[in-house]
């Protein structure tokens, strides 16, 4: 690619903050919160019109991954679950479930409950957004929405800020810590720090999915799973799908969805049966991080999606007048940039339930690998015997002072990402991240200088688990 010299210019300063959180996806928001519940000046900033992240504006509406921890207690606690209660209790899911998730158990887990080994809360997307724009408001976090950050300000390796590009134009944001919340780690990779995308061997990621709402559909029709994900469910069930998948391929009404392994289907609305969000198309070889393949991506999973509720409606019971409500506005990325820290937290101790001494959060889900490749071959399922510990120094960007980095894009391998990337862990993560970078603000130090003691003490004051 050719390239051109950007003149020199003056860039206006349209904040001064603490801490900035770049990304207002489920780490960004709690990150925020946990740094203004700290007592720092938080600024947000989203690209889209609303916060979320993948929870609303690719609809995936089902925040999984929650469990208890071996003595009992809630294996997340802390802002995580105080946010989903919110959620819930704007009118977006089922507030006993929420509860229960926050009571201490008096019996050791059983780490084969729930679904696929841990509990997952079903949330209405314009419920969660109702919610955090409510807690952002509350806890003086200053939010800019339909703003993107672009640049990190960098000198000598340290950060003092951030560029923005938005309607306003092209603005900085100063502020002595950045948390790079962005799924992607678009401000860490800028900033020089070193990453890894998709598999070790070839680089392969997941595939992508353009989850969509279908209405007038009974939701029990839509939902399958090969035994690869559910060995429970009923063979004639299984034998059907699979009868209608091979029968519409051969027939050419279905050539583009490469799975035929797995639907699920979560309600929008807890007393509406007949509309969910939809997850079954999936867009392989496209990297989320390269605008030309999100853009063929997207148009890519339009198609699926055409395709897939023209064969719901032809081979799935009562789906005849089946229609899509909606294709999410952007479309499901499930990895990419894993930005390299001082840490890189494998599979292998994901498997082996490792703790750490820096730890700021547990996990349990399971290593959930939707195959990166091949068409009709199962997904790498791996459901865990104990929960794990996240290291404070997978937050560390190697080489980069004051940045932080949470959610997705943290420093793990692929396999170790297939489980910390669930929805549930990114918010704890983003709640120790926020906390970090408060407490590093205020005290004038990096980061990376910040006491490992005191911020676990910190995140166990606001409720985090964060293990022994
Ligand atoms: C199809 C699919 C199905 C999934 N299923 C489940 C499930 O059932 N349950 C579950 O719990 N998890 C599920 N996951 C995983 C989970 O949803 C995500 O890994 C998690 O939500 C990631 O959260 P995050 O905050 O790291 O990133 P995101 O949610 O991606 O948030 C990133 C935010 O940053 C914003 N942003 C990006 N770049 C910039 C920038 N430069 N400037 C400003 N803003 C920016 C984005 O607009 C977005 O709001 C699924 C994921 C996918 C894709």
């Amino acid at each position: 690619m050719s390239t051109i010299t950007e003149p020199a210019r003056e860039i206006p300063v349209r904040a001064t903050a603490d801490v900035v959180v770049c990304g207002g996806g489920v780490s960004g928001v709690i990150a925020a919160l946990a740094a203004a519940r700290q007592g720092a000046r938080a600024v947000l900033v989203e690209h889209h019109g609303f916060l979320g992240g993948v929870t609303t504006a690719a609809l995936v509406n089902g925040i999984g991954g929650w469990q208890f921890d071996l003595d009992g207690a809630p294996l997340i606690g802390g802002i995580p679950l105080e946010v989903v209660g919110r959620i819930v209790a704007a009118g977006g899911g089922d507030v006993a479930q929420v509860e229960n998730l926050a009571t201490r158990r008096a019996t050791p887990p059983d780490y084969r409950d729930g679904g696929l080994g841990c509990y997952w809360v079903q949330v209405n997307p314009e419920a969660a957004k109702w919610a955090l724009d409510r807690l952002m408001e509350e806890s003086g976090v200053r939010v800019l929405l339909h703003a993107q950050a672009v640049h990190p300000l960098l000198t000598a390796g340290r950060i003092s800020g951030v560029l923005i590009e938005s309607k306003s134009g092209r603005e900085a944001i100063t502020a002595p810590v950045v948390i790079d919340c962005t799924g992607d780690g678009d401000l860490a990779a800028r900033a020089g720090a070193p990453f890894a995308i998709g598999r070790e061997e070839d680089g392969a990621c997941q595939p992508m999915t353009a989850i969509y709402v279908a209405g007038n559909a009974p939701r029990p029709h839509l939902w399958y799973r090969d035994e690869a994900t559910d060995p429970e469910q009923d063979p004639l069930r299984r034998g059907r799908f699979r009868g209608a998948v091979a029968d519409a391929r051969e027939r050419g009404t279905l050539t583009r969805n490469p799975n035929d392994l797995f639907c699920a289907a979560t309600q929008i609305a807890r007393r509406d049966e007949r509309t969910s969000a939809v997850n079954f198309t999936r867009i392989q070889g496209r990297s989320a991080v390269d605008v030309a393949d999100l853009t063929a991506a997207e148009i890519e999973g339009r198609q699926q999606v055409r395709e897939a509720i023209s064969f719901q409606r032809t081979y799935m019971p009562g789906c005849a007048d089946a229609y899509v409500v909606q294709v999410a506005p952007h479309i499901g990325i499930r990895e990419s940039r894993r930005i390299l820290g001082d840490h890189v937290l494998t599979g292998a101790e994901v498997l082996a339930a490792a703790h750490f001494p820096d730890a700021i959060a547990r996990g349990i889900y399971l290593l959930d690998i939707h195959n990166p490749k091949e068409v009709g071959k199962p997904s790498m399922l791996r459901m865990l015997d104990r929960p794990y510990s996240i290291p404070y120094r997978c937050l560390l960007p190697r080489g980069i002072e004051g940045l932080l980095v949470a959610g997705r894009c943290i420093s793990g391998d692929a396999t170790a990402l297939a489980s910390y990337r669930v929805q549930s862990h990114a918010m704890a993560i983003g709640q120790a991240a926020g906390t970090a970078a408060a407490l590093a603000a205020q005290r004038g130090i990096t980061p990376r200088a910040l006491s490992t003691d005191l911020l676990r003490t910190t995140l166990r004051q606001a409720g985090a688990n964060v293990g022994e």
